[in-house]
């Protein structure tokens, strides 16, 4: 690296960046999209070739580990082009880790050119085992094609996590199913708590809020819980199960603990930049970016939005001070 690497305010550096490729997905979440979603028009995306520029550049500023996401990133039409492209970073050295969250329904198509890119890990969202449940939950998805894009995943070396968005009185009664399947096919599980987000409508959004505290408790009636130091700059914590040995992951997305260790930043496929994922700050770098092929003016905009990273999130879920802007900007950056 040949600059100043990207230190914001409080002295933490920014390794880790988030970048949505797509707004569209092939499922519907009911906690996280409507079912008639309206989706950008072509020409407010970044084209892929932006994207590599804003990617690179972010990585010769220090960032260290890119995850994509959407969407979901794997609809993006060409987008293995764009893996590809990237791995050039990994070859080079200069970045540690290229890796997607996804929701696992073009696995079969695209896990072996995944990992021929280098990708080593790769989260997957899956919040049930049940084939009903999760057409209800997904609306549009089926669980077949997950699981058989995860064997897929698996056949090409790739390590898989599973992430799983705890439900009450929806996937509350799979708790240990889960994790049992996890355990057995050696799968990392994370849980993370629902955010505002979606069309589920205001009663049932409250109904189906189960705080990971109580779910971590549940799973000590029946597990040694262990604490792991292991931390990721993220609002992760993790636990080992002493009986199985699997790592199990908490992520509590808007408690403000941990962001005295916050790395990260996300970029929406529109070329915004968040700096917090719980406040509206941001930084448009679309305009630069087609402003001119000189790369300077473009770091000189990332570094004055790196400047404005706030020191922690500023609100409260159980008063759910912010759900109209949430939905419009975590819709975009990827949950
Ligand atoms: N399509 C990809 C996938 O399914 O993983 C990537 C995008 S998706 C928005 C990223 C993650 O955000 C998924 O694990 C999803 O379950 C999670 N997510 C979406 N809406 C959420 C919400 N309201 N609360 C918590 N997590 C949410």
């Amino acid at each position: 690296m040949s600059e100043l690497p990207l230190i914001d305010p409080f002295a933490r550096a920014i390794s880790y960046l988030r970048v949505s490729v797509t707004d569209r997905c092939d499922f519907r979440c009911a906690y996280c999209m409507t079912e008639h979603m309206t989706f950008l028009p072509k020409a407010e995306l970044l084209t892929l070739e932006e994207l590599d520029r804003l990617c690179s550049n972010f990585i010769a500023l220090g960032v260290e580990k890119l995850r994509i996401t959407g969407g979901e990133p794997l609809v993006r039409k060409g987008i293995m082009t764009f893996f590809d492209s990237m791995s050039r970073h990994l070859q080079s050295g200069a970045l540690q880790e290229l890796t997607l969250t996804t929701n696992g329904s073009q696995l079969r198509k695209y896990a072996k050119d995944l990992a021929a890119c280098g990708v080593k890990r790769i989260n997957v969202s899956l919040d049930t085992l049940d084939d009903k449940k999760f057409a209800e939950i997904t609306r549009w998805g089926r669980l077949g094609q997950v699981l058989d894009g995860i064997e897929a995943a698996k056949e090409a070396g790739l390590q898989v996590k599973i992430n799983a968005v705890a439900l009450k009185g929806f996937n509350e009664d799979e708790l240990f199913t889960l994790t049992a399947w996890c355990a057995a096919a050696n799968h990392d599980l994370t849980f993370i708590e629902v955010m505002p987000m979606g069309d589920m409508g205001e009663a049932q959004r409250i109904d189906q809020y189960w705080p990971l505290k109580d779910l971590r408790a549940r799973l000590a009636t029946r597990y040694s819980l262990e604490d792991l130091p292991d931390r990721t700059g993220g609002p992760a914590r993790y636990v080992r199960l002493a009986e199985t040995g699997q790592r199990v992951g908490f992520i509590t997305p808007l408690t403000h603990n941990f962001c005295e260790s916050c790395n990260r930043v996300r970029l929406t496929c529109t070329g915004e930049l968040y700096m917090c994922l719980g406040q509206e700050d941001m930084a448009d770098l679309r305009a630069p970016l087609r402003a001119s092929p000189d790369n300077a003016a473009l770091r000189q905009a990332i570094r004055r939005a790196i400047a404005r990273k706030p020191k922690g999130h500023d609100f409260d879920y159980t008063r759910q001070v912010v759900k109209g802007q949430m939905t419009r900007h975590m819709s975009h950056t990827g949950g």
